[in-house]
């Protein structure tokens, strides 16, 4: 595993970062003791960095993974607050559950423009303040658009950006892939420290999963990259990837692993989704997509018509 440090932070995380996203209630639900043993796992095996956000509902599964354990991992987490009295909130509550004194990164969550990021300036504002206090380490944003990593590392306060990026441009609202590693460019020039996101596509480049990952790793100025892992066995898998090593017996064990496609809640009914699945596999009910598992093929065709990035393979 190699390490590196996130900008000009100083924090230095493994290039591979523990999106825990996914073994929390949104996605595979496991307990916070089920959950916390497979984060626990990845920090036993060199994992230095784990990326979760107060939506993501994963507090307790990290608290459970740092009980006892004699590594100390970056965490960073996001908020959604808008004002500093809503960002203390969000602070405090990240510090409480996951029974942590100092949070390492702190990032406001899905700044998607420069308007935005205008928006959230009460809740930074205090981010910085708390670093100050010594509450938190480094503060930063996470987006899914090139304007919103631009506005990033045109900041003076943003000292960390967590873009989405992948070898399709899956998920990427307002542009290319190319345009985003422009972006990440600009970051670095500007001394910002980027760790990026979604390298999998939403599990969507699934069947190319260890082409995806050498991709996003190969980016110029891209210090980690935070992919979701459910299981021990998928920690080893994404492991040995980043080391250059080959486990066929492992691959064919997590691509055996069973999977579904996962509509998020904030789907809209636009239906544009519809009309990509060659197999009627979706339908619309109540303004929501609705999936018909035994007709799905896990193609991911669908996903990339999505404006929202709401379909994803879990
Ligand atoms: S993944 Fe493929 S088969 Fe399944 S709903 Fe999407 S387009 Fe249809
Ligand atoms: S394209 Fe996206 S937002 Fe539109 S109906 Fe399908 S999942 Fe929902």
């Amino acid at each position: 595993m190699r390490y590196r440090t996130l900008g000009e932070t100083g924090i230095e995380v493994s290039e591979l970062c523990l999106g825990v996203l996914t073994v929390g209630p949104l996605q595979e639900d496991l307990s916070p003791g089920e959950g916390g043993r497979v984060i626990r796992h990845a920090l036993e095996r060199g994992i230095t960095f784990l990326d979760t956000a107060e939506a993501y509902g994963t507090y307790p599964h990290i608290r459970a993974a740092l009980r006892g354990c004699p590594v100390r991992p970056v965490v960073a987490t996001k908020s959604y607050a808008h004002t500093g009295e809503d960002m203390r909130r969000s602070l405090e509550r990240a510090r409480r559950e996951m029974d942590l004194d100092v949070i390492d990164l702190f990032l406001l969550h899905e700044q998607e423009s420069e308007a935005t990021l205008r928006g959230h300036q009460q809740a930074l504002e205090f981010l910085v303040e708390a670093r100050e206090r010594g509450l938190v380490r480094a503060v930063g944003i996470s987006t899914h658009s090139v304007r919103g990593a631009v506005a990033g590392a045109l900041h003076p306060l943003v000292q960390v950006i967590h873009p989405l990026l992948n070898l399709a441009g899956l998920g990427i609202m307002d542009g290319s892939r190319e345009q985003m590693q422009a972006a990440i460019a600009l970051a670095r020039l500007r001394g910002k420290g980027v760790y990026a996101m979604k390298a999998l596509g939403g599990g969507n480049l699934i069947s190319r999963a260890r082409e995806a990952l050498a991709f996003v790793r190969s980016v110029p100025f891209v210090d980690a990259v935070a992919v979701g892992m459910k299981s021990v066995d998928e920690v080893e898998l994404n492991l040995a990837w980043a080391e250059g090593r080959t486990d066929d017996e492992l691959q064919a064990r997590v691509g055996a692993q069973p999977r579904r496609l996962h509509v998020e809640a904030w789907c809209s009914g636009c239906g544009s989704c519809l009309e990509a699945c060659r197999y009627g596999a979706l339908s619309l009910h109540d303004q929501r997509v609705q999936v018909d598992a035994a007709g799905c093929l896990l193609c991911g065709y669908c996903a990339g018509s999505c404006p929202d990035f709401c379909i994803k393979v879990v």
